[in-house]
């Protein structure tokens, strides 16, 4: 007996120190929160204490206190041991249910069973001490269970059997650390209560508990690899388990984009070490509208909220309330900065039914026309679009979408044709014609547009291996270059081949490239465009006068011809200040030795007011639209004649 009584202690001292332990971790990361970190502390605390009620009998016979007093702690002990520890399974069961995200109690028949199992067996429990029906003492002091008993074993088996259905039904919402922690505490409690069904004297019951318990402390209540470090916030693989969680138990919710439009800006001017302060005020404040645990980071400039319910339009107000703080200032260091941010709101389910759905709202660049702050319902359809422009654009190369459209250029001296700019158009067997405008920015960010340009200079190579250019006096054939692609090494190389191949002559190429925002690098551009012009190639600066093009750029560049973009030739006409630039501009691209072309003339006037100015090309539809390779062919053999 004695010995039963030290091995007793040994058990449930263990199971205490494990129980302290779980609450210290648990208190040290502050993982107290959520609704499913409160009912682990509950069932944490739970067991504390009923390894306690146990453990102080065993104390109490171990300390040989008399028969009444260690009747009179039995007693009490026994109760509290009750009272509590049936509530565990119950517990257990809504805590699998938040676990998996799904919503507690959603329908009444399950509220019902709820209550029913959990508030019946806690009543006969408390009401145990007048009614006996739970356990009782025969006449000599000795423990005896009673038909009720049975009842909360069966109500504890039931909860049990919910949480694995519960388990089993949201399993794919879950990742395989949270899988095995509750399965392992499932088999744990079972093994537990099965031996000590069979040996009572062996109380095992509340130590495999316990070590379920660590189990559940270390693989679901752990969010080291769910939170992203600098901003203690949820991160990108959070969300994506997240929304998961919330799509496959059929959660109704909006998630929020709050994406920051000038951090790029802001970054560059005060450093990456400043831009965890910003990060911080801005979470401060994503604070103060949803638990931290609604809150993710999903990249640089992009945060996400996720707010429950299905009401367009409170959504819209709450997106609305993000927005106008945004039109006040913000509290960096001794200074105030402004910050402009878009916020983006969409149903899950609804416009987002995937993961994918979602990321692709978070990390889609907005529409270049969009001058919304707030997008919610019908303003997301462009995401719709370019959903369907970047299938198009996946499938375009193998279905043959793309063809190559020459638009003539003209020599202003004595207005003959000097060369053409070839074109790429887009026939999608769904969409239809589909603008470069559109579906160029979207292959730059898919990463296919080497493929386009490729396909495009080989349609090119081969129009002028065919030799119809030369016989038409043609003296270059221009093709656009996508900047982001020139950096990438091995570039020079692979046009080169592609052109080698071809057996073409290089000065016959005239490549055109944008100094986009992106390409700062402009050493780098430099050299390949430099060992270009050194195999012949010949290079012009496209669009300039868009904002896009700078003067620095193109000295640095060396480029042999300077493309007006129309916007300059449209100001001109109609203002003073417009001419004085025009003229200027060309005056001075010459005095670099430049040559010029001036885009997008369409009137006799611009022709006229060209006329006065020192302009090597023209082009435009005053001459000519892009046009097939036949149109264009037949086009330039008819003027010829
Ligand atoms: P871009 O290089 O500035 O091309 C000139 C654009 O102006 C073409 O539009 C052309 O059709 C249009 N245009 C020509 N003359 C006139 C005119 O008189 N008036 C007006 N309003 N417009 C005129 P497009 O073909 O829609 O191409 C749009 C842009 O797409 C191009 O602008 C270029 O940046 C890009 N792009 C086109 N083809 C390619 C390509 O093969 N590769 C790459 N990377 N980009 C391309
Ligand atoms: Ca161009
Ligand atoms: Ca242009």
């Amino acid at each position: 007996m004695e010995m039963y009584n030290l091995f007793h202690i040994a058990f449930l001292s263990s199971s205490f120190l494990l129980c302290i332990t779980c609450l210290l971790f648990t208190f040290i990361q502050k993982r107290t929160d959520k609704k499913h970190n409160r009912i682990y502390i509950a069932m944490v605390a739970i067991l504390l204490i009923s390894s306690l009620c146990e453990l102080s009998l065993c104390f109490a016979k171990l300390a040989g206190l008399s028969a009444d007093t260690i009747l009179m702690i039995d007693k009490v002990a026994r109760y509290v041991y009750f009272l509590l520890h049936s509530a565990l399974s119950a517990l257990f069961y809504n805590y699998v249910t938040k676990v998996c995200g799904a919503l507690f109690g959603s329908n009444p028949f399950s509220r019902a069973m709820y209550l029913i199992g959990f508030v019946l067996p806690e009543m006969l429990i408390l009401t145990n001490p007048f009614t006996y029906w739970v356990y009782y003492r025969d006449e000599n002091g000795a423990f005896q269970r009673n038909w009720a008993e049975m009842l909360i074993y069966v109500a504890g088996a039931f909860f049990i059997i919910m949480s694995v259905v519960k388990l089993f039904r949201s399993w794919d919402a879950l990742t395989d650390k949270k899988r095995i922690a509750l399965i392992y505490f499932l088999f744990l409690v079972g093994l537990g209560i099965t031996i000590q069904l069979a040996h009572s004297e062996i109380k095992v019951e509340v130590f495999s508990e316990a070590m379920g318990m660590v189990g559940l402390m270390l693989c679901v209540e752990s969010e080291d690899d769910r939170i992203d470090i600098d901003t203690g916030f949820y991160n990108r693989k959070a969300l994506r388990q997240d929304i998961k969680s919330f799509i496959i138990n059929k959660r109704k919710l909006f998630l929020i984009g709050v994406r920051i439009i000038d951090s790029d800006i802001f970054i560059r001017s005060a450093g990456t070490e400043n831009a965890d302060i910003l990060n911080e005020t801005i979470s401060d404040y994503l604070r103060t509208l949803v638990p931290r645990y609604h809150i993710y980071y999903v990249n640089q400039s992009t945060y996400a909220l996720t707010v429950y319910g299905d009401d367009e339009n409170m959504i819209r107000e709450f997106a609305e309330k993000i927005s106008s703080r945004f039109d006040e200032t913000w509290q960096f260091r001794e200074s105030q900065i402004k910050l402009s941010a878009v916020i983006l709101a969409a149903g899950v389910p609804g416009r987002i039914s995937s993961v994918n759905d979602a990321f692709y709202m978070l990390d889609s660049s907005l529409p270049e026309t969009n001058d919304k702050k707030v997008l919610v319902g019908s303003d997301l359809e462009y995401l719709l679009r370019r959903s369907a422009v970047e299938d198009a654009v996946s499938r375009g190369l193998d279905e043959h979408s793309f063809e190559v459209y020459y638009q003539p250029t003209y020599r202003m001296s004595d207005r003959k044709l000097h060369g053409a700019e070839a074109l790429i158009r887009m026939h999608d067997k769904e969409l239809g014609q589909i603008s470069p405008d559109e579906f160029i920015p979207v292959a730059e960010q898919m990463g296919l547009i080497d493929r386009i340009d490729g396909f495009v200079l080989s349609e090119v190579c081969r129009f002028i291996k065919s030799g119809i250019p030369q016989q038409n006096h043609m003296e270059c054939i221009n093709v656009n270059l996508s900047v982001i692609e020139c950096l990438k090494p091995g570039f020079a190389e692979k046009i080169n081949r592609i052109v080698e191949n071809a057996g073409i002559d290089k000065k016959f190429l005239n490549f055109e490239i944008t100094e986009s925002v992106a390409a700062t690098d402009y050493d780098v551009l430099s050299e390949i465009v430099t060992a270009l012009k050194n195999e012949g190639f010949l290079f012009s600066m496209d669009d300039y006068g868009t904002g896009y093009s700078n003067i620095a750029a193109i000295l640095s560049l060396n480029l042999d011809v300077i493309k007006i973009d129309k916007s300059l030739l449209r100001v001109a006409q109609t203002s003073e200040y417009g001419y004085i630039m025009l003229e200027n501009s060309i005056r001075m691209f010459k005095q670099m030795n430049r040559q010029i072309l001036v885009e997008g003339v369409e009137t006799d006037e611009q022709v006229e007011l060209l006329c006065g100015f020192d302009v090597d090309y023209l082009q435009g539809y005053y001459f000519s639209k892009p046009l097939s390779e036949s149109s264009f062919t037949e086009f330039i053999s008819r003027s010829e004649k």
